[in-house]
């Protein structure tokens, strides 16, 4: 029996040294990979690798934080490990098509809002980016795989509202195909709202050392949340302070099972499954 990490960066420069090496351990732990693009190059290198490996898939777009020059986080790993810094890129739509229409590409994303990282009077330029790959998973029938992130503690957003609420109304208003919220951490209410609208929402490491997670884990169908690392961000529980590796994932089915009262087995099971419908694997 397989796994899947639905959300991973072996595309991003964390990997550079030794990605053949971190690839190899996923396919002998039997764990699928979907790496996501969050800019043409990064978008490019995931179609790459999917192409070259079995157990790998690829999604192709751009990160709302991709979209604002100059966007830094010294938490995030730029390259060469060093802090991330966002040249801007205005969403390329015929080259992310081109891109999206590669064998084993299995969507569109990460796109969405990212209101922590990017100041406020970049809103319309992130919506522009979102609306338009809204737009091209519409037109290739592709999932979407959103991007959420709400405002530093203490800020507001740019319209007021929950980065949720805005990103279910562009959603719910605009897109024709089915969608993953991706590193959830909103509230029920939220997520039962994107379940009515044909979305899906996907847990990280993160739920292993964070407990406001388990309420919501024990609440929703298991038919609609999906596993991921995020990697090489947030490892889980027992590998805390190091590179996250999508192997790792399977501390996420553990505790998600854990939570739930249920075996690893039938979390697992039921996830592989949930993965095959969306991205049609
Ligand atoms: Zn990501």
């Amino acid at each position: 029996m397989h796994y899947i990490d639905t959300h991973a960066h072996l595309n991003l420069s964390a990997f550079d040294v030794d990605g053949a090496a971190v690839i190899a351990r996923c396919a002998a732990e039997a764990v699928k990979v979907i790496n996501i693009g969050t800019k043409v190059s990064t978008s490019e290198q995931a179609v790459a690798l999917a192409a070259e490996h079995p157990h790998l898939f690829a999604i192709v777009g751009l990160h709302p934080i991709q979209t604002v020059p100059g966007t830094h986080d010294e938490d995030e790993i730029g390259e060469g490990g060093r802090p991330f810094t966002s040249r801007g890129e205005v969403f390329a739509y015929e080259v992310y098509k081109n891109l999206a229409t590669q064998p084993k590409v299995v969507g569109i994303g990460e796109c969405g809002f990212d209101y922590w990282h990017c100041p406020k009077e970049t809103y319309e330029i992130q919506e522009t980016a979102f609306l338009e790959q809204i737009k091209l998973a519409n037109e290739l029938q592709l999932p979407l795989m959103i991007h959420t992130r709400g405002p530093k503690p203490g800020e507001t957003s740019p319209t007021g509202r929950s980065v949720y609420t805005d990103v279910y109304e562009l959603l719910h208003r605009y897109a024709t195909v089915p969608f993953n919220v991706h590193f959830y951490a909103g509230t029920l209410a939220e997520a039962q709202q994107f379940f009515a609208i044909g979305g899906t929402i996907s847990f990280t490491g993160v739920v292993t050392f964070a407990r406001q997670y388990e309420d919501i884990i024990k609440a929703v169908p298991l038919d609609k949340i999906h596993a991921e690392t995020d990697c090489p961000y947030v490892a889980p529980i027992p590998y805390r302070g190091q590179r996250c590796e999508p192997w790792m994932v399977k501390e996420v089915y553990a505790k998600i099972a854990q939570i739930r009262g249920v075996s690893v087995e039938m979390v697992q099971e039921q996830l592989m499954h949930n993965a095959q419908m969306l991205y049609r694997l």
